[in-house]
């Protein structure tokens, strides 16, 4: 059964199902800063009993690694705290998170793996740009806003005392990296090579889904991703098929079939519109 686990100094960390999440918490003598808020307002109330049993301080903030509905679909519940988020996020609900719930609300039974009743689509009330300090009362959590990779909303939460940090789904352990809405296939190993450069050897790392890593983990996924990014330029500039394209990228990066394809689904959308590949 999920636990919190400390993996560093009041720095906690708890596996949810469904989707394997991670959820973080940093405790700060002010209250309690929350990481991601799952995937509805009754997942959003189990973890808010979870946090009353792990702490007797208020949760005063509340942070989204991204737009994505298992990290931001949860957000309702926390209305009394400040909700921090990349300033894209409100952009990225509208194109598409807000569209998924709607057709999802008039449809429920076409989706039937989610669980989005009564669902209110709530937006961080503070938006960054820039990297930004926050002192929680004896201590600075430093919030990292990305350009585009997994999403363009990707915001990695720095815990500078403590060395740890909480990525979100610019990696993920217990599962392949995933394409989902929004992402951009060409420029997310890049953005995992920036962020290498922040990061020490040591330094813990938390994924969006699975269990603590460091650097080197977070590295050789920037190579797969690479290898993905790679054979889709290549394909897309010699106008090949979907599907040839796919068996290749697949062998040399060893993901599984139905990721690649929605990378090069994207990639080549995304190429398409930038037409600067192709004459
Ligand atoms: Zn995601």
């Amino acid at each position: 059964m999920a636990e919190w686990t400390e993996v560093a100094d009041r720095v906690f960390h708890r596996r949810y199902e469904p989707l394997d999440i991670s959820i973080g918490v940093v405790a700060g003598d002010e209250g309690l800063l929350v990481v991601d808020t799952r995937c509805n307002p009754r997942e959003a109330a189990e973890l808010r009993t979870d946090l009353a049993g792990l702490s007797p301080l208020p949760v005063r903030w509340v942070v989204n690694t991204h737009a994505h509905y298992d990290h931001a679909f949860g957000n309702q519940s926390f209305a009394d705290a400040l909700i921090v988020g990349h300033h894209l996020i409100p952009r990225h609900f509208e194109e598409y998170e807000g569209k998924r719930l709607s057709d999802w609300t008039a449809a429920p039974g076409s989706w039937p793996q989610y669980d989005w009743t009564d669902v209110v689509l709530t937006p961080p009330s503070v938006l960054v740009s820039t990297v930004t300090d926050l002192d929680i009362g004896g201590r600075i959590v430093r919030f990292h806003p990305l350009p585009p990779g997994h999403t363009d909303t990707d915001l990695v939460v720095e815990i500078p005392d403590a060395r740890a940090w909480f990525l979100g789904d610019v990696i993920e352990e217990s599962g392949p990296p995933m394409y989902g809405s929004g992402s951009f296939p060409m420029d997310w190993p890049g953005v995992l090579d920036s962020l290498a450069a922040l990061i020490r050897p040591g330094d813990l790392l938390v994924p969006g889904h699975g269990a603590a890593v460091d650097r080197s983990f977070l590295e050789a996924q920037a190579d797969v991703l690479r290898v993905v990014a790679d054979g889709i330029r290549q394909s897309f500039e010699r106008g090949e098929p979907i599907e040839s394209a796919a068996e290749r990228i697949v062998s040399r990066s060893r993901l599984p079939i139905e990721i690649v394809d929605a990378a090069i689904l994207r990639g080549y959308t995304l190429l398409s519109l930038s037409g600067t590949a192709r004459p």
